[in-house]
């Protein structure tokens, strides 16, 4: 990524495990507002994720090819740090329905009291992306349902063949 002085740049920070079409919304969003965009892969050691930093970080890359200045990214640390790091101007985050408002202020706080610049802009889901998560595309994967309408075609695959094993 070259960092222009003066460009806006905007981190989107999550699990993405994995992506759906409710994040590349919010990523492309993201894209029309801000100069460069780095989506970050967040490593949690809490979860238990389906996928690989590295697979979730591929998949990403794949399902935002069409958007210019995103850059995908991973990092195991204090998001507020990485903010920092990166000299970011935002973190972007989505919010689909008052359930995630709560966890999203706290967190929002928190990372404005560790660090100053680190701003938070909510964007809100699209109303067909609501009830879209990536724990919902893995549950309906491990059951061998069908996907297609909540991730992009391009990750259909690696979808199936990591949930094939549990699901048969
Ligand atoms: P995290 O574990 O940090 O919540 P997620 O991958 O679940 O990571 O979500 C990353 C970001 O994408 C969060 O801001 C979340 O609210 C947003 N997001 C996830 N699904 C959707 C959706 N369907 N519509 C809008 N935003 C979403």
């Amino acid at each position: 990524m070259v960092v222009v002085a003066n460009q806006k740049i905007a981190v989107c920070p999550g699990s993405f495990d994995p992506i759906t079409w409710g994040h590349v919304d919010i990523i492309r969003r993201a894209a029309a507002m801000f100069d460069q965009v780095i989506v970050v892969v967040m490593i949690n050691s809490g979860k238990h994720p389906s996928f690989t930093a590295q697979e979730r970080v591929e998949m990403i890359k794949r399902c935002t090819k069409d958007i210019a200045h995103v850059t995908v990214d991973v990092y195991e640390g204090l998001l507020a740090e990485y903010v920092r790091l990166k000299k970011a101007h935002a973190i972007v985050r989505g919010l689909r329905a008052v359930s995630d408002f709560e966890y999203e202020f706290q967190m929002a706080l928190t990372n404005k009291k560790l660090n100053q610049d680190a701003e938070t802009v909510f964007f809100t889901t699209r109303a067909e992306n609501m009830y879209l998560s990536s724990s919902i595309v893995r549950s309906i994967a491990s059951m061998n349902g069908d996907i297609s309408d909540f991730v992009p075609a391009c990750i259909h695959d690696d979808i199936k063949k990591r949930f094939s094993k549990k699901g048969s």
